[in-house]
C-alpha cells in the first residue's frame, strides 16, 4: 500500500505539532504521523500515584545506560508528546545564550542564529501557546517586540510572602512565563496537579490542544495516530528521501512525499535516522558528520524541598516564580550557574517512587510544609554523550554529566537562599539518567556539514528534502 503527500511530519510534540499548526493554511497536503494515541481525559490524569508510582502515561520501554543498567525513560508517546505532561513553563532564551558562553566545565558554542532573528518567532509561539508573563522583574530578560499575550499568573499568598523574603535578600524573583489557560473564560482551575501531569480539562498550553487539534481542522492535514515510523527510504542517489516505512494497525506500509520532517524528540529522532541507514548512508541517514545521536544533553537537574516544620504551605498552584540571579554568574563564581524555578506543589504520592523506604505519613507531613524548586544548570555538548542503536534494537544512552561544579554551586546557592528565607530543612534529590525530560542536542545545527547535522534552518546537510524539527537541533 502506498500513499502520496506533499509533506510528512513524524511526531506531534512541541516540534512537530507546532509546525503542523504553522502550516495549516499553507495548502500543502500534510500527513502527521504519531506513534501514540490521544491521551485519555480521565480521573487518573490528576492522581499522583497513577502518574508517578504506576507510570500510567509512560511507555513500557527499557533503555540502557553505558554500564548496561536498564532504565525506563521519561518519554510520553501521545498526540502532543512530552508537552502533555510538561510543566508549561515557557521562558525565552536569553540574548547571551545564542553566543559563545564560557562555562566552568567548558565552552558552549554559538548558535548559527541570533536572538534578534528568532524574536518574531518567539512572539508568534507565545501567542499560539497563550503565554502569561510580565516584564521588568528579571534583570536577565531579553528585549521583546511586544508585551506577553496575557498577564502573569499571580502568586498565591504564601508564594507572594516568599517572593518578599527573597527580595529582602537582594534577589530578583520574577513571575515565570506560563502556558495555562487563565484567560477570561479560560478552562484552567489552578489545580495542584499540573507540572508532570496531563491536564484533565485540557487547559494546559500544549501541542495536542493548542496545535494539533486546530491543525487537523484544516482539510489539508491528516493525522494518523498509533502509527510508528520505522525507516526513511532514499532514492538511489541518497540525496532525497522518497518514502517512510510505517507500522499502522499491525500492518506495514510506505508513504511517499516531497518533503519529510522528523520530530520524534531528541532520542527517537536520532534512532529513526540511525535505523534508516542504507548503502548511501552507511552510518545512518544524514550522518556524514557522524554526529547523529551525539552531543546528547538533558540539563543538570536537582529537585529541592525546603521545609519549615512550623508552617503549612497551602499553595495549590505553586509554579509561578523563578530566580535567575545566578543565571550568568554567582556572587563568588565567575561562570553561569543556572535557573531556579518553583515546581508544581509536591505531594506524598509524587515522592514515594524516589523515597520508597520513608513512611507515607512522613512524606505527607513534609510535603504539607514544603516549598519545592527545580534547580537547573546547563550541561555541555560532548560527542561521547550519545544515543547508540545496537543491531538487536537495544537503545544505549551514553551519558556522563558534565559542568557539575556549576550545578553544585547553584544547588548550594538555592539551599542558602531558602535557609535565609526561614526554612530550617532543605532536602535535595539530584536527577539521574531516567530524567531525560529536557533531552536535546542529538542532531545539532550549524553552517559546517563536518560539525553539524542540520543547517541553520534545520534542514539536513546531506539530504535535501529532510528536516529535523524538535529539540535535537540544540
Ligand atoms: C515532566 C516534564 C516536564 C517538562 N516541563 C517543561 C517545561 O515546563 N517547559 C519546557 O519548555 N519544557 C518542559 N519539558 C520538556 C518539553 O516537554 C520538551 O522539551 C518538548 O516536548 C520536546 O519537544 P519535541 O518535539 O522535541 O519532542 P516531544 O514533545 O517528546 O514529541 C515527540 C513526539 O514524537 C512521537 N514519536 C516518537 N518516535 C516516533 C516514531 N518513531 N514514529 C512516530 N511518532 C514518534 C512521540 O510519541 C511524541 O509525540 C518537560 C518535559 C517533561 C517530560
Ligand atoms: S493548573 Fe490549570 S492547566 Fe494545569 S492541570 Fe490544572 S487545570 Fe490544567
Amino acid at each position: 500500500m502506498s500513499e502520496q503527500f506533499d509533506l510528512v511530519i513524524i511526531g506531534t510534540g512541541a516540534g512537530g505539532g507546532t509546525l503542523a499548526y504553522a502550516l495549516r493554511n499553507s495548502g500543502l497536503r500534510i500527513l502527521l504521523v504519531e506513534r501514540g494515541d490521544f491521551l485519555p481525559q480521565e480521573p487518573q490524569n490528576w492522581q499522583p500515584v497513577e502518574v508517578f508510582d504506576r507510570r500510567r502515561y509512560k511507555p513500557d520501554e527499557t533503555w540502557y545506560g553505558a554500564d548496561g543498567k536498564p532504565f525506563h525513560p521519561g518519554v510520553h508517546y501521545f498526540v502532543g508528546g512530552n508537552t502533555k505532561v510538561y510543566g508549561a513553563a515557557l521562558p525565552r532564551f536569553r540574548v547571551q545564550d545564542f553566543g559563545v558562553v564560557e562555562h566552568e566545565g567548558g565552552t558552549s558554542p554559538a548558535w548559527p542564529v541570533t536572538y534578534d532573528e528568532l524574536e518574531p518567532y518567539y512572539a508568534r509561539a507565545e501567542e499560539i501557546y497563550a503565554v502569561h508573563g510580565s516584564t521588568g522583574e528579571d534583570p536577565t530578560e531579553p528585549p521583546r517586540s511586544g508585551p506577553f499575550p496575557f498577564p502573569a499568573v499571580p502568586h498565591e499568598p504564601y508564594i507572594d510572602d516568599l517572593s518578599v523574603r527573597l527580595r529582602n535578600q537582594g534577589l530578583h524573583p520574577f513571575h515565570y512565563p506560563m502556558g495555562i489557560d487563565l484567560r477570561a473564560g479560560g478552562r484552567c482551575i489552578r489545580c495542584k496537579t499540573c507540572d508532570g501531569f496531563p491536564c484533565q480539562v485540557l487547559a494546559k498550553s500544549e501541542s495536542d490542544v493548542n496545535c494539533v487539534r486546530p491543525a487537523v481542522e484544516s482539510q489539508n492535514i491528516t493525522l494518523w495516530t498509533k502509527t510508528l515510523a520505522h525507516r526513511l527510504l532514499t532514492d538511489s542517489t541518497g540525496k532525497r528521501v522518497v518514502g517512510v516505512e510505517l507500522e499502522r494497525g499491525g500492518e506495514k506500509l510506505t508513504v511517499q512525499a516531497d518533503r519529510f520532517v522528523v520530530a520524534c524528540g531528541a532520542v527517537n529522532s536520532a534512532l529513526l535516522l540511525l535505523r534508516s541507514a542504507n548503502d548511501k548512508h552507511p552510518n545512518g541517514l544524514a550522518n556524514s558528520s557522524g554526529l547523529v545521536g551525539r552531543n546528547y544533553m538533558v540539563h543538570n537537574n536537582t529537585a529541592l524541598m525546603a521545609v519549615d516544620p512550623f508552617r503549612r504551605n497551602p499553595t495549590v498552584y505553586q509554579k509561578t516564580m523563578a530566580v535567575n540571579d545566578f543565571y550568568f554568574r554567582g556572587p563568588d563564581f565567575a561562570y553561569p550557574m543556572g535557573n531556579i524555578q518553583l515546581l508544581g506543589k509536591l505531594q506524598a504520592g509524587m515522592l514515594t517512587a524516589a523515597q520508597p523506604l520513608v513512611p507515607r505519613p512522613i512524606l505527607q507531613g513534609m510535603a504539607d510544609r514544603s516549598v519545592d524548586w527545580w534547580v537547573m544548570s546547563e550541561d555541555l555538548p560532548d560527542p561521547n554523550n550519545r544515543i547508540e542503536l545496537r543491531s538487536d534494537g537495544k537503545v544505549i544512552v551514553h551519558w556522563k554529566p558534565n559542568n557539575l561544579v556549576a550545578h553544585r554551586k547553584l544547588v548550594e546557592a538555592a539551599r542558602q537562599m531558602m535557609r535565609a528565607a526561614g526554612y530550617q530543612f532543605v532536602f535535595v534529590q539530584p536527577m539521574g539518567i531516567e530524567t531525560n525530560s529536557h533531552q536535546c542536542g542529538t542532531a545539532r545545527f550549524g553552517v559546517d556539514p563536518a560539525t553539524s547535522v542540520l543547517d541553520p534552518t534545520c534542514r539536513t546537510h546531506d539530504v535535501e528534502n529532510l528536516w529535523v524539527v524538535d529539540s535535537s537541533f540544540f
